[in-house]
């Protein structure tokens, strides 16, 4: 299953992504927008709001073998 994924690295604290999450589950902690995955339904709205690139889907493969 894909998830969000916010890169503290890259996230430059614009706030946009807050004020586009329907769900408000982006949150700032020490400037930076984290997550709260209890509350968002994975549709990606906050991804191009973000003018930094921070936000992307990510695929979460665990659980999945290749069968060797
Ligand atoms: S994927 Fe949707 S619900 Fe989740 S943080 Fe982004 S805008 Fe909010």
């Amino acid at each position: 299953m894909a998830k969000i994924v916010i890169d503290p690295k890259l996230c430059c604290g614009s706030g946009r992504c807050i004020d586009v999450c329907p769900e408000k589950a982006i949150n700032f902690v020490d400037g930076k927008a984290v997550l709260d995955e209890s509350k968002c339904d994975f549709d990606g709205i906050c991804i191009p709001a973000c003018p930094n690139q921070a936000i992307s889907f990510e695929e979460d493969l665990s659980g999945m073998g290749c069968g060797f």
